[in-house]
């Protein structure tokens, strides 16, 4: 179950937890009509700070800018919104989950009429795929689900009814025992997990799917790729068969939710313990979003400044 705060934002209002309530006949309810985003806010000495708002916030109107959703708020509206709801949980750290959805007064497939509501939640959130799996890695299996087409499901959205297709994959993975899936392109490319971007190192360098494969331009992808340049590590976007999997010297996963995870194993093929260039990843990862890195200060946003 979740941990509760106080309130939540709902439509320009910062309402009880416990009522933020919908009607059982809202559209994305049954057509998966929304868009969301997902991000966290860390423990700093300076207090909470949000990581990289602007960037989560700007993928969210470009998500509903491609599926034709108009957002009632203005970008500013939403940035104030989300800092606000954190300050007044007095939440240390969170995870934050903005959603615009179609909302109550129009059924059927046409969603031009319909109203569009915001909400904003947040919540203490642990690590995602667990503390064990942070620091010895994860296992991870094939799904034999594919990821989207760009032409059936723009990837680059962030649209709630996407993730039917990831919840397929993970239950798959779960059930089989594993941890985690990793996700093929219709082509058969890797592409990403159910909610990660992945990365696989083979002689010193990191490699990760393009958007063409299917994966979204995560957030944390972007910090890892700044990361790696800061690093003097070699990072290059092409395209991942599934057997470059298996021999990857090492690999590992991004998110905002699941943060920078090292992959144990793929299918039973042993990667083996957490190589050098994940640790290091991982290190700078988790003092960046802390604010224990002045080159990383510009991605933070304090809520009590
Ligand atoms: N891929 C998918 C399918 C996701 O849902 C997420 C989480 N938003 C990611 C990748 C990672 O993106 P980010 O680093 O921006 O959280």
């Amino acid at each position: 179950p979740l941990e509760t705060v106080e309130k939540i934002w709902m439509d320009g209002e910062l309402v009880d937890w416990a009522d933020a309530k919908v009607h059982v006949l809202t559209h994305a309810l049954h057509y998966g009509s929304g868009v969301f985003e997902g991000i966290r806010a860390y423990a700093t000495d300076r207090g909470p700070a949000i990581f990289r708002l602007d960037d989560h916030i700007r993928r969210l109107f470009d998500s509903a800018k491609i599926y034709m959703i108009e957002v009632p708020f203005t970008y500013d509206e939403l940035v104030a919104a989300t800092i606000e709801t954190v300050r007044v949980n007095e939440v240390e750290s969170c995870y934050i989950r903005p959603l615009v959805y179609l909302g109550y007064g129009e059924m059927g497939l046409n969603p031009l009429p319909c109203p569009v509501n915001v909400s904003i939640a947040v919540w203490p959130w642990g690590s995602y795929l667990g503390d064990d799996g942070i620091r010895n890695g994860v296992r991870m299996k094939v799904s034999s689900w594919k990821r989207h087409d760009p032409n059936i499901m723009p990837p680059a959205a962030k649209g709630t009814g996407m993730y039917v297709n990831s919840s397929m994959a993970k239950v798959e993975a779960i059930k089989s025992g594993y941890d985690e899936a990793i996700m093929l392109s219709p082509q058969g490319f890797v592409s990403e997990c159910t909610g990660e971007n992945i990365f696989v190192v083979k002689d010193g360098r990191i490699v990760t799917p393009p958007t063409s494969a299917g994966a979204l331009e995560g957030i944390t992808q972007s910090s890892v790729r700044r990361i790696a340049e800061d690093l003097d590590i070699p990072y290059e976007v092409g395209n991942i068969l599934r057997s470059d999997l298996y021999t990857a010297d090492e690999g590992f996963l991004s998110g905002t939710a699941a943060e920078v995870v090292p992959i144990r194993s793929v299918d039973d093929r042993e990667i083996g313990e957490p190589g050098p260039i994940t640790r290091q990843i991982q290190e700078r990862y988790f003092a960046a979003v802390k604010g224990e890195d002045e080159r990383y200060k510009d991605w933070l946003t304090h809520v009590r400044d």
